[in-house]
């Protein structure tokens, strides 16, 4: 049942929901889930079933929830996603469902999920040069496994953004190429800056490509101007290729922070609730799902996170650094991205 609009400690509203669907990945990629690294991904008994991660975002959409995005680990994995989809879809005040991924295995699944709701969805892809993208998904992925993932997208109907992540020294000098295919492409891409989620990726400031550099850059050969946000919260800052209609964005998490609009939960695949990137615990609530507790009581619950929400680590990061203070970090693919 809906109910009003819950509203957090400084009065952001709840209304994205991250459903990360699993935790395991067929890439390795550098700034995430490092192949050197130590990842132990979680049994697969621990999983939300379909039916309890259902019963969540029907509360979740009582509270104004509006906005679905399924991620990971890499979610394409997660067997009978497209089934799940469907059943998010029937959820009376969702009007959107979307879909992050390494696009690997849309090219099999990208009809049957348009079909099944998922009408968006985003598309890491970090690189064009196979020498540079193989070294950055850690597993030897070929771009055009990634650009066969994005046809297939669009030849099913969705709307396609394809995200970067840039590290320095690893794929900055594809930051060029990249723009100019998705501009003939006529398909927005994004720049994310690298960010100091997890502990396993080695994060350090001087590996960030700022945003205002990337936007120099594209600036100089290929003019562009500051288009609207489309709408209240979007973390993108937005920019047109001067005479197009094709536009690109700038996901600055590190060097401008958009905490004050930010209006995302995040669902972990074993059920925790976590109402930042960088909380370093979660609110467990597969216990609260699998005991006899109503659907009010766990709205209840949601309400009471959400409510008392005051993450804005992205406008703190600075002071935590200079501070010298250790902060506990979630993996990016346990979270969910
Ligand atoms: N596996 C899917 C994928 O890669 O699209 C979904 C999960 S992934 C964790 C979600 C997004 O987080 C991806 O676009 C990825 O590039 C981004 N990401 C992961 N680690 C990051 C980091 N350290 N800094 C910035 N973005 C990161
Ligand atoms: Fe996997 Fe996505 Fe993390 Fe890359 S960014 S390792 S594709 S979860
Ligand atoms: Fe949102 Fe936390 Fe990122 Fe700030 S740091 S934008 S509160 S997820």
């Amino acid at each position: 049942m809906r109910e009003t609009q819950v509203r957090d400690a400084y009065d952001r509203p709840l209304r994205d929901l991250r459903i990360s669907v699993t935790d395991r990945c067929n890439f390795r990629c550098v700034y995430c889930m490092p192949s050197e690294a130590n990842i132990c991904f979680m049994p697969r008994e621990q999983l939300l079933s379909f039916e309890e991660i259902v019963r969540l975002a029907q509360q979740f959409a009582g509270l104004g929830t509006e906005k679905i995005r399924l991620t990971g680990g890499e979610p394409l994995l997660r067997k009978d996603l497209v089934q799940l989809v469907k059943m998010l879809y029937e959820i009376e005040g969702i009007k959107d469902i979307a879909l992050t991924t390494n696009g690997v295995l849309l090219k099999r699944y990208a009809k049957d999920l348009y079909q099944a709701g998922v009408k968006r969805v985003n598309i890491s892809l970090d690189a064009l040069d196979d020498e540079v993208f193989t070294v950055m998904n850690g597993v030897g992925a070929r771009s055009g496994q990634v650009l066969a993932g994005v046809d297939a997208a669009l030849e099913a109907g969705m709307t396609v953004k394809v995200n970067m992540v840039v590290k320095k020294g690893m794929n900055a000098s594809q930051i060029l190429p990249m723009a100019r295919f998705f501009k003939e492409k006529g398909i927005m891409l994004r720049y994310i800056e690298y960010m100091d989620v997890g502990s396993s990726n080695g994060w350090n400031m001087e590996d960030v490509v700022t945003n205002k550099e990337i936007r120099d850059m594209i600036h100089a050969e290929m003019p562009m101007e500051p288009a609207d946000p489309a709408y209240f919260g979007e973390v993108a800052s937005r920019y047109r290729y001067v005479g197009t209609d094709v536009e690109v964005g700038f996901i600055s998490s590190v060097s401008e922070a958009f905490c004050s609009s930010c209006t995302r939960a995040r669902l972990s695949a074993d059920g925790q609730l976590y109402t930042c990137l960088f909380a370093d615990k979660g609110l467990p609530l597969k216990p609260l799902l699998r005991s006899a507790a109503s659907d009010e009581e766990i709205q209840g619950t949601l309400r009471a996170a959400w409510h008392k929400r005051d993450d804005r680590y992205s406008e703190e990061r600075v002071s935590y650094y200079e501070s010298g203070r250790q902060k506990k970090r979630i993996e990016m693919s346990y979270i969910g991205g």
